[in-house]
């Protein structure tokens, strides 16, 4: 492993700027740590509340990520207080967060690392604790000391597994105390300690222990044959494609049972030949490289029974069977280790492996299905790298269930903001690049929902998508080319959506284009095309997610941008009107059909929506004014004054309509027509 280390970036940094930037050089090196994992630290003297110099701990806090730390991110703990507990025999969890929580030299910041004590009770300057794929590789084998050994010589210390808390800290200070010679500890089926006088000696000490692995694990894996090899073949991938878009909406539906999930997919190479390997079965039910990654992936990944993935409905079938194996494994492997406070939330795998085909991940948005799949990645070297030395070892079942239920490893997933009305929610919203389409998308995501925002314009969608995950987070929404018209083009983008979050919720469709002209004067191509897209193309898109939704068996929710022209006609428009009122039958048709699976159907009619809008194109408001007797620039506020209520329609309007519909709000409402239209008599529903 290369330093990454550069005198000019690290000259003149203060000592907690200096660990801040050795965090991160840590952080970006996903084989030292991923998503949360590892910790470091520095002793140093600060002024207390009373003007007093104290020795103060500065430690990575609960929660935080090391490639993206910040001063803030470390809170300070007293030292005296951490080195007092140096006499103690054993301490219990909470009593050590409470301890911990009364040394705090701040108020109101983050709680320090569980692995705190490990840093307090050793004298050196700087501790950096990783959880490196390269030092678990040669512990989780059942040759784990002689490979050790082996490597390391006398270098380095090591210790036992046992979940992290007080009493492997004090191991680890007893230790050192012990062989005061070695440079590094290497926590067994866990990680490494590495410490120095600099923050820079630590660092150098980790990326030198990590070398001598790393240079172990290639001599010893030369020439040898990963997992067996092959046993089952692995499809191609277009048709891994699509027996994977095949079987995604009906896995995600039953991995939402309890609560639903985001399902993303991946076929990468190094999973494919994985998954596919005659020894995957068993590697993969020995257990996590590191402890901390099963509040993520839990202990165990599911492994779909089968022998060849050609067929979709053979994969969905044994994917059904392999996922009721692995609800009732789990729920017995929660009973037999249970203890008190324990709660049993969601017996369902957070990995399914599927041999041919990849790997499907779930979690509660894409960004943590995204954070499963990583860990997997990283645990699948693991186990290549560890098997070429011994038989893959990992943590017992109990110690492994210790973690995954353990109050302080949880207590990081309540540092998530609460849940949104639309969380865990997929929405798409065709005509999402402008106009309604696009309040619509911004909407929902605001709301928590995934958003696929699709659009004849390529370049307008993804652009509302990165405007979307840049305010609500990454992997929130996806921009795609969609044209409505096409069928083509409508399932490509569907397939797209089902293998990026696993299916569907919600459809919002609203693309549409508009053509004014008398029809004594109007051209067959110019009706053909209104319909088309104001038709047909709703027909496509309805089409494909009805299909998703069925599959899914999560119910559902189908809103139509419709228009007041479907119930009050203007003149000259009888293309775009008569089109859309086909558009809203065929929502009311869907009402009746999506009835029995809990899929709703649902219409706004908006009227005179001008912001930001493509429908109403320079031509558009011409004709339309026209047709209306007026001159263009008159035509919004003769739209204005027309209604009711004399008030201008927005496209924001419009989205709170489609929320009410999309969302549960509106839970027992279907076959409904909703206007926003400032007040349009001639338009009253009935
Ligand atoms: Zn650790």
């Amino acid at each position: 492993m290369r330093s990454r280390w550069n005198d000019a970036e690290a000259r003149d940094l203060a000592p907690l700027d200096l660990l801040v930037y050795a965090s991160r050089l840590i952080g970006a090196e996903t084989s030292l740590v991923v998503w949360g994992g590892g910790n470091t630290s520095i002793k140093t003297v600060e002024r207390d509340h009373r003007g007093r110099d104290v020795a103060v701990l500065r430690v990575k806090g609960s929660g935080s990520d090391l490639k993206s730390i910040q001063r803030k991110d470390f809170p300070g703990v007293c030292l005296d207080d951490l080195r007092a507990l140096l006499d103690r025999e054993d301490m219990g969890d909470q009593e050590m967060v409470d301890y911990l929580a009364r040394g705090l030299m701040d108020t109101g910041g983050p709680r320090p690392s569980i692995e705190t004590l490990l840093h307090g009770f050793l004298p050196a300057f700087a501790v950096i604790h990783t959880h490196a794929d390269a030092i678990v590789s040669l512990t989780n084998n059942d040759r784990c000391r002689e490979v050790l050994t082996g490597v390391y010589g006398k270098d380095v210390i090591a210790l036992a597994y046992r979940r992290p808390g007080f009493r492997i800290s004090k191991e680890v200070a007893d230790a050192i105390a012990e062989h005061p010679e070695p440079r590094a500890v290497v926590l067994e089926r866990h990680g490494t300690i590495t410490w120095g006088a600099t923050v820079r000696e630590a660092y150098e000490g980790t990326i030198e222990l990590i070398t001598r692995a790393e240079e172990a694990i290639a001599e010893q894996k030369r020439g040898r044959k990963l997992f067996g090899g092959p046993r089952v073949p692995v499809l191609a991938p277009p048709r891994r494609r699509e027996i994977a878009v095949a079987v995604a909406p009906r896995l995600r539906g039953l991995l939402s049972r309890h609560r639903r999930a985001i399902v993303t997919f991946d076929d990468t190479p190094a999973v494919t030949e994985f998954v596919s390997s005659v020894d995957a079965p068993a590697l993969s039910q020995a257990g996590p490289a590191t402890p901390d990654h099963t509040i993520y992936t839990k202990r165990l990944p599911c492994v779909v029974r089968l022998d060849e993935a050609g067929d979709a409905g053979a994969v969905t079938e044994a994917i059904e069977r392999s996922l009721s194996e692995f609800e009732r494994d789990y729920t017995r492997y929660f009973e037999e280790h249970r203890f008190e406070g324990a709660r049993l939330t969601d017996p369902l795998p957070r990995i399914v492996l599927v041999p041919g085909l990849g790997m499907f991940t779930a979690g509660r948005d894409r960004r943590t299905a995204g954070i499963v799949s990583d860990m997997y990645h990283h645990t699948i070297d693991v186990i290549g790298n560890a098997s070429a030395f011994g038989r893959y070892a990992s943590l017992t079942a109990r110690d492994a269930f210790d973690v995954e239920y353990w109050p302080l490893e949880l207590y990081k997933l309540t540092l998530a903001p609460p849940e949104k009305e639309l969380a865990r929610r997929i929405a798409l919203v065709t005509g999402g690049a402008s106009g309604i389409g696009r309040a619509v998308a911004r909407r929902l995501a605001a709301e928590g929902a995934h958003v696929v925002v699709a659009d004849v314009d390529e370049a307008g969608a993804r652009k509302t998508a990165e405007e979307i995950t840049a305010a609500a987070g990454s992997g929130r929404a996806l921009g795609l080319m969609m044209d409505v018209t096409s069928e083509a083009s409508v399932h490509t983008a569907f397939e797209a959506a089902a293998l990026e979050y696993g299916g569907l919720d919600v459809l919002v469709s609203n693309a549409g284009i508009a053509h004014s002209a008398p029809v004594a004067d109007m051209a067959l191509a110019d009706w053909e095309r209104s319909f088309a897209v104001n038709s047909t193309g709703h027909f496509l898109v309805a089409r494909e997610a009805m299909k998703i939704l069925i599959r899914q068996g999560l119910g559902g929710a189908l809103v139509f941008i419709a228009t007041k022209n479907v119930m009050a006609p203007g003149k000259d428009f009888a293309a775009y009107s008569a089109a859309k009122a086909a558009e809203a039958q065929l929502a009311k048709v869907l009402a009746l059909e999506g009835a029995p699976y809990r899929i709703r159907s649902n219409i706004v009619h908006p009227d005179a929506v001008f912001q930001d809008s493509r429908l109403w194109s320079d031509e558009v408001r011409r004709q339309r004014a026209a047709a209306q007797g007026i001159a263009a620039d008159q035509l919004e506020d003769f739209y204005r004054r027309r209604n009711l209520l004399g008030v201008r329609i927005l496209p924001e309007d419009v989205a709170e309509a489609v929320l009410f519909l999309a969302s549960d709000r509106s839970a027992k409402t279907t076959g409904c027509s909703i206007t926003v239209d400032g007040g349009v008599r001639e338009a009253f529903p009935r």
